[in-house]
């Protein structure tokens, strides 16, 4: 049997076959669906339409419900869709909805799936956005699909796709303090282009991967849509194995694999981390890379540290470092990921303070666990970019209106670059505050 990647192998087993070769369409067994308040109701209208007004989802076990981009607004369409997912639970009898208002409210769907024990080594999630490739930090197959294709596996549990072929991206060596993950996945992206990956697996290999934390991890595979790739991964080793088990409530089995010797790669990059520098991606595009110290001093408005991307504690915890005891100069937003980051930045300290009081302290202004600004959302959205502003962000994408105006400039960066500048209003190397 010839020698396969970690997402060939994957998809095989999913498929029923001993092997699959990049550019084979096959049918795979689906382990979770994620949807959410955006896609969900498009979701279930496509289920109902094609099964049938009484139909019941394949498995109420698998499909995950997790309300996060459009919350906390007074926007009646937005509060709609919730409502549809409410009502679409009730008549499923689904167990796993985070209902917004109710104890078991998350926040945003990436971070909230690995926190409730959805994520596994070597099963196949799909999931209603784009940014679903993050659970491939845990060595699973993880990737977005649209609306018709969701209701599809809805009903069925099934889905038909082309095997990518996957590219290999080795990080050798550990990170500086001064970097992070989003330094990392920004550099990648900057090298190949928003189409650089375009429908191919993105594997994540080398020291410098293993030495990051589970967060940093999800991080780099999160960015992989920003390249265009199917789907990003990291085999699994004892770190998500912990991570996982740690979580997963019903201690489900779960397969671990990485790529055999000699599988084939269409392509291998190959970084020394130590060399990189801390980067940004400047307005209207996540390829569009500087080096931070290129557009030192470039005056700023706003500084957003969120998402699924950068609301993290392994984030919040870069940030307040360089906030500690400082003021910032420009508005600063921070939203925590999830319910359970936002009781963390409220428990664990810094220098005798709360993550939460060194952000308030600074002049922050912190939001509810959600999506938030990252996708503009309705106009009274927290952190919305409502004028033609200029912001630093910790989020994934700055395409124009992104983050609310069409004429606002975001800048794309790590949480340690975004709290630096922040403190001057200017764009600033976080390597001024840690060395
Ligand atoms: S935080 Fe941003 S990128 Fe992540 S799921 Fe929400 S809108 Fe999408």
């Amino acid at each position: 049997m010839a020698a396969q990647t970690l997402t060939e192998k994957i998809l095989a087993r999913h498929s029923g076959k001993n092997s699959v070769e990049p550019g084979e369409n096959i049918w795979v067994d689906v382990d979770i669906l994620m949807t959410h308040d955006v896609c969900g109701p498009g979701t279930i209208g496509v289920f109902h339409q094609n099964f049938g007004r009484d139909a019941k989802v394949w498995n109420k076990e698998k499909v995950v419900i997790i309300p996060d981009h459009y919350i906390f607004t007074a926007d009646k369409m937005a509060n709609r869709n919730v409502d549809v997912l409410r009502a679409f639970v009730k008549e499923q009898g689904l167990p796993h909805f985070y209902d917004v208002g109710s104890e078991r409210y998350k926040g945003v769907c990436h971070i909230a799936l690995p926190e409730e024990g959805h994520t596994r080594p070597g099963e196949i999630l799909l999931g209603t956005d784009s940014h679903t490739c993050t659970a491939g930090a845990f060595g699973e197959f993880a990737t977005g699909i649209g609306n018709t294709d969701a209701g599809f596996v809805m009903g069925t549990g099934k889905t038909w796709l082309k095997v990518p072929p996957t590219l290999r991206f080795v990080f050798n060596g550990d990170l500086p303090p001064y970097l992070m993950a989003k330094d990392l996945i920004l550099a990648v992206i900057g090298d190949i282009g928003c189409d650089g990956a375009t429908y191919q697996a993105m594997e994540f290999d080398g020291d410098g991967v293993y030495a990051l934390n589970i967060e940093e991890r999800m991080t780099l595979c999160n960015m992989a849509i920003e390249a265009g790739g199917k789907n990003g991964i990291i085999a699994a080793d004892q770190k998500t194995i912990d991570f996982v088990k740690s979580r997963d409530k019903a201690s489900k089995p779960f397969v671990v694999e990485k790529s055999d010797a000699g599988a084939r790669f269409a392509r291998e990059f190959v970084y020394d981390v130590k060399a990189l520098r801390p980067v940004v991606a400047k307005p209207h595009s996540p390829d569009n890379r500087a080096y931070v110290d290129e557009c030192k001093g470039t005056k700023l408005d706003r500084a957003y540290i969120g998402s699924c991307t950068g609301g993290k504690m392994t984030d919040f915890r870069a940030a307040a470092k360089i906030l500690a005891g400082k003021e910032v100069k420009i508005d600063t937003f921070v939203v925590p990921a999830t319910t359970e980051v936002a009781r963390t930045l409220k428990t664990e300290k810094l220098g005798g303070k709360t993550l939460e009081e060194i952000f308030l302290n600074a002049g922050a202004k912190i939001g509810e666990a959600s999506c938030a600004a990252c996708l503009g959302g309705p106009s009274d959205t927290f952190g919305r970019l409502n004028q033609a502003i200029r912001c630093i962000s910790t989020t994934n994408r700055n395409f124009p209106g992104r983050m609310g105006h069409k004429q606002a400039e975001v800048f794309l960066a790590s949480p340690l670059t975004v709290a630096a500048s922040a403190l001057t209003g200017q764009i600033t190397d976080p390597r001024e505050y840690v060395s």
